[in-house]
């Protein structure tokens, strides 16, 4: 079993723009003596909005909620909508709305810039929104990728269901794999280091076990409910870092390292309580991320994350003179 390290959750909320409403979990750039970049490496930052209701805008057309436009460069935003739905816009022309369960891949790359807003339709109606962020890293030999964008539907995304560990004729849940690889089921986004993001609901009360490469830092976050993770608590809004990866990349490539070609996962062990009385069980939805640490210096700020201060000051030239597009 992989053990926890730390449980990250107990930050106050913020705003984004005026339409996402955050806990920014964990930040590379915090100094912080509970947070060690190298160990969520190459996870940069996660945003966990939290179920907020939204009132009807009746103003949608002039003043939709979101955040307008502005730049990134160097890594990926990927963003998950739960709950409402939202509005992309960015300058290579990718566009969608990203509904219930959709997630939106963007790189960033050599530059890009985007807005991005309640859809029109969530906007006039309002109700829950909940969505969550996260700043993937480029490694240095794609950090001046082109940059591209991913608009993933739900439909897309291969679904796995997840077997009780005491009874495996018993689906007590299943999982959308919408990056890595689920013992052969490969997810929708491609990607440009390894990285796994499993986007897990239970449904049925039981145990199943989760399988992570033990070369990735792993984290997980409890999207809605409450769980057990390895036999720890874990309710609504905890980002569980799970301790560093017991192995690297190297030693799995090197014939030297004795025990190379062993154990290449570690185990997670969700446990679903019961419900204690005649209540029906609240749903747990969580999030699985790991990733292979890409190990580079990162040198950031705002919106742009390179690898050097002076990479960093050129690129807030180059925005300063209009080089990222409209
Ligand atoms: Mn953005």
């Amino acid at each position: 079993m992989r053990p926890i390290k730390h449980i990250h959750g107990d930050k106050a909320p913020h705003w984004v723009g005026d339409g996402f409403f955050v806990r920014t979990l964990i930040n590379y750039a915090e100094d912080n003596p509970t947070f060690n970049y190298s160990h969520t490496d190459p996870f940069l930052l996660f945003d966990y909005g939290e179920p907020t209701i939204f009132a009807p805008n009746a103003d949608y057309q002039s003043q939709p909620h979101g955040i307008g436009k502005h730049p990134h460069k160097g890594f990926e935003t990927v963003t998950i909508a739960y709950s409402g739905e939202i509005s992309h816009a960015d300058s290579t022309g990718g566009r969608d709305d990203i509904l219930e369960g959709d997630v939106q891949w963007m790189t960033a790359g050599r530059g890009i810039s985007h807005e991005e807003f309640h859809s029109e339709a969530f906007g006039q109606r309002g109700g829950v929104f909940s969505m969550v962020q996260m700043w993937v890293n480029l490694p240095s030999a794609h950090k001046l990728t082109e940059p591209k964008y991913q608009s993933i539907k739900r439909a897309k995304i291969p679904v796995v269901e997840l077997r009780d560990n005491h009874a495996t004729d018993k689906a007590i849940g299943k999982a959308a794999i919408i990056a890595g690889d689920w013992q052969g089921i490969i997810g929708a986004a491609s990607t440009f280091t390894p990285i796994n993001v499993w986007d897990i609901e239970l449904h049925t009360a039981g145990s199943t076990t989760l399988h992570a490469p033990n070369t990735h830092n792993t984290l997980l976050l409890v999207q809605e409910g409450e769980l057990l993770v390895n036999g720890t608590p874990a309710i609504a809004g905890n980002l569980i870092q799970f301790e560093a990866p017991s192995q690297s990349r190297a030693d799995t490539q090197n014939p030297l390292v004795s025990d190379a070609s062993v154990s290449v996962t570690d185990t997670i062990e969700l446990h679903y309580p019961a419900s204690t009385d005649d209540e029906p069980l609240a749903p747990v939805k969580i999030l699985l991320f790991s990733g292979e640490p890409i190990g580079e210096p990162v040198a950031g700020h705002g919106p742009f994350v390179m690898n050097t201060q002076d990479e960093l000051r050129q690129t807030f030239r180059d925005y300063q003179t209009g080089l990222f597009g409209e």
